[in-house]
């Protein structure tokens, strides 16, 4: 396989020479934003919602990213193109671009914008078949009157002080809570519960980001005639329910079948998470933007 073509402010370049500048403040203080999207057959699933909590977060930490919300999304579309991928993962980066060495982020005149478009590195299908084995760590979620975890920002140490938690206590995620003990998410996923049919996930305002994946789970989930409820809840809470999963954009919906090594319902994927996995796998080729509609076949005519 040969380089990629990765797009930087304004050109395409191969991955050896897609290099950023030391003085950059999305390299020096975390100061930046990104977004994580996939490609399925050709479809940017949910592009424009993306696209929109990345001008958002953009707005909360006053970064004027200079092109408008339509060019970014040609551009993207443009490499997916080039790099000749039909599935793929898009990796989105607007750093503050290059100041000086103090924390002004009104130094920096130019911002990044970086895009990446690379094969997806696909959880094995095991561990959906199976389910996962998570924790809760010491570290608590960022406060949302300190860092809010709704802006998607490249000062992610919160989310990688918990990937090492999780790594250290021989699982892959991890759960984090908030300052008042509430479950807060995943170091990259949200967290739904089942009990009794009914479908629970922590309001984003206790400390989440506004995950694209869970919203599309809980209107999968309302059209199946669920009720869906957004309330705090506790580590027990999650011990007692019946059924756990988690849903972000690389792992989609995920099942959990152990929480600090107590069982989850009967330790095996439970029949709400595994209908939700087929639904979320059906809609994902829809409610998006085409890369290649030229290539699109009308086979009904
Ligand atoms: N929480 C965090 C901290 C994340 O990084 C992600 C992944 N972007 C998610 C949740 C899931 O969000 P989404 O479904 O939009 O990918």
């Amino acid at each position: 396989m040969g380089e990629r073509l990765i797009y930087m402010s304004g050109k395409f370049v191969p991955q050896s020479e897609a290099k950023v500048s030391v003085f950059d403040h999305g390299f020096l203080y975390g100061d930046g934003i990104f977004e994580g999207l996939r490609v399925y057959e050709g479809n940017i699933y949910k592009s424009r919602e993306h696209l929109i909590r990345l001008y958002e977060s953009a707005k909360s930490i006053m970064l004027d990213i200079p092109m408008t919300i339509d060019e970014l999304e040609e551009v993207m579309v443009e490499t997916v193109k080039k790099n000749d991928l039909r599935n793929a993962y898009i990796r989105l980066v607007i750093s503050r671009g290059p100041g000086d060495l103090g924390l002004d982020p009104f130094t920096c005149k130019n911002p990044e914008i970086i895009i990446i478009a690379d094969q997806v590195r696909l959880f094995p299908q095991e561990l959906y078949d199976k389910g996962l084995d998570i924790v809760t760590v010491p570290t608590r979620r960022n406060t949302p009157d300190a860092l809010n975890p709704k802006i998607k920002s490249l000062n992610y140490l919160n989310n990688v002080l918990v990937k090492i938690e999780a790594r250290r206590a021989g699982v892959l995620e991890a759960l984090m809570l908030n300052h008042e003990g509430y479950v807060c998410e995943g170091s990259g996923d949200n967290i739904f519960l089942v009990k009794k049919g009914k479908l629970i996930t922590p309001p984003t305002y206790l400390g989440a980001l506004e995950g694209i994946t869970r919203e599309t789970v809980m209107e999968l989930a309302k059209a199946k005639g669920y009720e869906v409820v957004e309330t705090p809840f506790t580590r027990h809470d999650v011990y007692v329910a019946d059924e756990c999963f988690l849903t972000g954009t690389a792992a989609e919906v995920i099942p959990v079948i152990s929480v600090d090594d107590r069982i989850v319902g009967d330790g095996t994927p439970g029949p709400v998470t595994k209908e939700l996995i087929q639904s979320y796998r059906q809609v994902v080729t829809e409610d998006g933007r085409q890369v290649y509609p030229e290539k699109v076949v009308n086979i009904t005519a």
